[in-house]
């Protein structure tokens, strides 16, 4: 049996413009940074890392000068992934595959810790990163303080199920960047559980059919989030979004299983 925990990895301040391309700037969210422990028969798997402890205490050495501007941090202390893996006993250790849906501060923030751990990353997704680090224009700004450590990054190439049992099935939802992914949990003759990441901020855009206003590629962006739709309203599948305050409240978190 699979179960999902829901783990807290940080809370960003910032403007309703960024999650909607639609609207002026000038209102402020608080919103989550969700990550997500799925323990597996044969491992236990981590679906992002957040953000970085030090990014509260020093913003803008961990994050830079802009984004420290764009996104302030709202953390508490403990709401950081080592932190909430130890909530249930854990830690980086028992960790067998962490799956990066893509490479923005707030999703792989943690990936340090994980030493031991298998990284899962789409192939265009570190690709575009690495191309990025070495100076290529674009609007992609991978962040490499987080990412680019000695770590045992395995590139996935399209859809790929982790265990080969058709339980945790990652899917490739690329626009939001290069090379993001989402997660499928389909639990033997339970409804399916997909975790979107940013390639959905909030129910909102799913709703509205509106796009944020961080996007590489916005045709490919809006292909994944109809391709999300679908698995929700055509395929039944419960859909937890990448940055939703109000969902955020209320979902069972971790130490509380969340299914
Ligand atoms: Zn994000």
């Amino acid at each position: 049996m699979v179960s999902v925990h829901v783990l807290c990895g940080g809370y960003v301040d910032l403007d309703r413009s960024v999650f909607f391309s639609d609207e002026g700037p000038g209102t402020r969210v608080t919103a989550p940074v969700p990550c997500f422990l799925v323990v597996h028969p044969r491992g236990v798997v981590l679906f992002d890392t957040g953000i970085h402890r030090s990014a509260l205490t020093d913003p803008v050495g961990r994050l830079g000068e802009r984004r420290a501007r764009l996104f302030r941090l709202r953390s508490r202390p403990g709401d950081e992934v080592v932190s909430q893996l130890a909530l249930l006993g854990l830690g980086p250790g028992d960790v067998r595959y962490v799956v990066n849906s893509h490479l923005h501060f707030d999703h792989c923030g943690g990936n340090e810790f994980f030493l031991r751990s298998t990284f899962l990353v789409q192939r265009p997704e570190m690709e575009a990163a690495r191309a990025a680090m070495a100076g290529a224009t674009g609007r992609y700004s991978p962040s490499p303080i987080d990412f680019d450590h000695p770590l045992d990054y395995q590139m996935v190439d399209g859809e790929h199920d982790i265990f080969g049992d058709g339980q945790l099935v990652l899917v490739p939802t690329y626009g939001h960047t290069p090379g993001h992914q989402s997660l499928a949990v389909r639990r033997g003759g339970g409804a399916e559980l997909v975790l979107t990441a940013d390639a959905c901020y909030t129910r909102e855009n799913m709703d509205r059919g509106v796009l944020p206003g961080v996007v590489w590629d916005a045709g490919e962006m809006a292909h994944s989030l109809a391709r999300l739709r679908a698995m929700r309203d055509r395929g039944g599948a419960t859909v937890i979004y990448g940055h939703d305050t109000a969902q955020w409240e209320e979902l069972r978190r971790a130490p509380d299983a969340l299914a």
